[in-house]
């Protein structure tokens, strides 16, 4: 049974499972042997699904670290400087980094996070978002690992909302275009 208030599917469960497992493989291949731990910096709250998911299947030992970044709110626009809210527990000078987000859109989220990462020193420094949305991007970022890449359309399920609603779907999909239209109460 699908949730009464989407259009249409993009990825099923049963999709997106098996593509986390071949991600996961492709980090673990990266790390293998070369790090002893890494720091996993999954933002919070998109990416929780996805990274709960991953890093079940990740056999690099790591620590795991959260991060907010100020959101759509109730909208579907991003606003275009996203503020990071908080501070990370880890001291990830010199440590192996890998940011985890839930979608590539503007790509000026993962930007703002990478560089100011970056500006800590970490060994090294890596992404990977479960969706890339390439024909929104207002800059060049590209993550190092993308579960899929999907058209311009908002989305919601897996981890991602609409009003702080859908993240528990386990599947992709869009909503139908009367739910805009209605207040959120
Ligand atoms: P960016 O800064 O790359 O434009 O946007 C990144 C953030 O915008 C994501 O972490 C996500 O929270 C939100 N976002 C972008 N596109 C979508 C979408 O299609 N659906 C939902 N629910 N959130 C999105
Ligand atoms: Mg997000």
């Amino acid at each position: 049974m699908i949730n009464a208030d989407l259009e249409k599917v993009i990825l099923s469960a049963e999709e997106i499972n098996s593509r986390i497992l071949e991600v996961a493989d492709e980090i673990n291949r990266h790390y293998h042997h070369t790090v002893r731990e890494i720091i996993l910096i999954t933002l919070l709250d998109g990416a929780i699904v996805f990274t709960a998911d991953l890093i079940r299947h990740l056999s690099v030992p790591l620590r795991l670290d959260c991060i907010r970044v100020s959101s759509y709110g109730n909208s579907t626009n991003p606003e275009t400087a996203p503020r990071i809210l908080g501070t990370l527990k880890s001291d990830v000078e010199d440590k192996h980094v890998l940011l985890v987000d839930d979608i590539l859109d503007t790509g000026n989220t993962m930007q703002k996070v990478f560089s100011e990462v970056a500006a800590k020193k970490p060994a090294s420094l890596k992404t990977c978002v479960f969706l890339d949305k390439p024909d929104r991007r207002q800059n060049n970022f590209q993550a190092d690992w993308s579960g899929f890449s999907i058209p311009d359309e908002f989305v919601v399920g897996y981890g991602l909302d609409y009003a702080g609603r859908y993240r528990e779907l386990p599947y992709l999909g869009t909503l139908k275009p009367s739910i805009y239209s209605q207040s959120s109460s």
